[in-house]
Protein backbone atom coordinates (compact mmCIF):
# COMPACT_ATOMS: atom_id res chain seq x y z
CA UNK A 1 0.00 0.00 0.00
CA UNK A 2 2.92 2.04 1.11
CA UNK A 3 4.47 1.50 -2.33
CA UNK A 4 1.28 2.40 -4.65
CA UNK A 5 0.96 5.85 -2.62
CA UNK A 6 4.59 6.67 -3.24
CA UNK A 7 4.71 5.57 -7.32
CA UNK A 8 1.38 7.57 -8.07
CA UNK A 9 2.95 10.39 -5.58
CA UNK A 10 5.95 10.25 -7.43
CA UNK A 11 4.55 9.98 -11.03
CA UNK A 12 2.29 13.22 -10.28
CA UNK A 13 5.63 15.79 -9.16
CA UNK A 14 7.39 13.70 -12.50
CA UNK A 15 3.78 15.33 -14.38
CA UNK A 16 3.69 18.61 -13.33
CA UNK A 17 8.01 19.00 -12.82
CA UNK A 18 7.69 17.91 -16.39
CA UNK A 19 5.33 20.40 -17.89
CA UNK A 20 7.18 23.19 -16.43
CA UNK A 21 10.53 22.44 -17.72
CA UNK A 22 9.25 20.82 -20.88
CA UNK A 23 6.73 23.87 -21.66
CA UNK A 24 10.17 26.00 -22.55
CA UNK A 25 11.47 23.35 -25.10
CA UNK A 26 10.89 22.58 -28.76
CA UNK A 27 9.24 18.73 -28.75
CA UNK A 28 11.94 17.92 -30.71
CA UNK A 29 14.76 18.92 -28.47
CA UNK A 30 12.58 16.76 -25.78
CA UNK A 31 12.99 13.34 -28.27
CA UNK A 32 16.51 13.88 -28.64
CA UNK A 33 17.09 14.77 -24.66
CA UNK A 34 14.57 11.60 -23.25
CA UNK A 35 14.97 9.20 -26.26
CA UNK A 36 11.54 7.95 -24.15
CA UNK A 37 8.55 9.79 -23.68
CA UNK A 38 8.09 13.36 -25.27
CA UNK A 39 5.37 14.10 -23.18
CA UNK A 40 4.77 15.38 -19.61
CA UNK A 41 1.98 12.68 -19.34
CA UNK A 42 3.81 10.44 -21.21
CA UNK A 43 6.58 10.80 -17.95
CA UNK A 44 3.41 10.03 -15.83
CA UNK A 45 1.85 7.27 -17.24
CA UNK A 46 5.62 6.00 -17.85
CA UNK A 47 6.00 6.36 -13.93
CA UNK A 48 2.99 4.78 -13.07
CA UNK A 49 3.39 1.60 -15.00
CA UNK A 50 7.33 1.03 -14.95
CA UNK A 51 8.08 3.05 -12.06
CA UNK A 52 11.64 1.21 -11.30
CA UNK A 53 12.29 2.03 -14.93
CA UNK A 54 10.78 5.36 -15.65
CA UNK A 55 11.50 7.03 -12.20
CA UNK A 56 15.36 7.07 -12.19
CA UNK A 57 15.52 7.46 -16.02
CA UNK A 58 13.29 10.80 -15.41
CA UNK A 59 15.38 11.65 -12.75
CA UNK A 60 18.72 11.92 -14.87
CA UNK A 61 16.88 13.29 -18.07
CA UNK A 62 15.47 15.90 -16.18
CA UNK A 63 18.96 17.53 -15.33
CA UNK A 64 19.60 18.45 -19.24
CA UNK A 65 15.86 19.61 -19.07
CA UNK A 66 16.21 21.98 -16.32
CA UNK A 67 20.24 22.98 -18.14
CA UNK A 68 18.07 23.53 -21.20
CA UNK A 69 15.25 25.81 -20.26
CA UNK A 70 17.47 28.84 -18.66
CA UNK A 71 19.28 28.87 -22.05
CA UNK A 72 16.49 28.74 -24.30
CA UNK A 73 14.84 31.49 -21.95
CA UNK A 74 18.19 33.30 -22.71
CA UNK A 75 18.22 33.32 -26.20
CA UNK A 76 20.60 30.51 -26.44
CA UNK A 77 19.20 26.96 -28.50
CA UNK A 78 16.21 27.04 -30.57
CA UNK A 79 13.49 29.88 -30.75
CA UNK A 80 10.36 29.66 -31.78
CA UNK A 81 9.63 33.03 -34.60
CA UNK A 82 6.55 34.67 -33.69
CA UNK A 83 5.56 35.35 -37.38
CA UNK A 84 5.76 31.81 -38.54
CA UNK A 85 5.80 29.68 -35.71
CA UNK A 86 9.54 28.04 -37.59
CA UNK A 87 12.45 27.58 -34.88
CA UNK A 88 15.65 29.44 -35.63
CA UNK A 89 19.24 28.88 -33.41
CA UNK A 90 20.75 31.75 -32.31
CA UNK A 91 20.37 35.32 -32.13
CA UNK A 92 19.24 36.67 -35.88
CA UNK A 93 17.88 40.22 -36.44
CA UNK A 94 15.53 38.52 -39.25
CA UNK A 95 13.57 35.18 -39.10
CA UNK A 96 15.59 33.08 -41.79
CA UNK A 97 12.49 31.14 -42.05
CA UNK A 98 9.75 33.75 -42.90
CA UNK A 99 12.62 37.28 -43.28
CA UNK A 100 10.31 38.74 -40.25
CA UNK A 101 12.41 41.39 -37.96
CA UNK A 102 13.14 39.53 -34.49
CA UNK A 103 13.16 42.45 -32.31
ZN1 LIG B 1 9.50 33.43 -39.07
Amino acid sequence: MVMVLVVLGTSIWVWFDARTLMARIPEEECRKISGLATSPFGWAIGCVLLWLFVFPRYLFVRRQYAVYSPLVSLGFGPQRCPHCSKFYEGLPAFCPQCGQALT
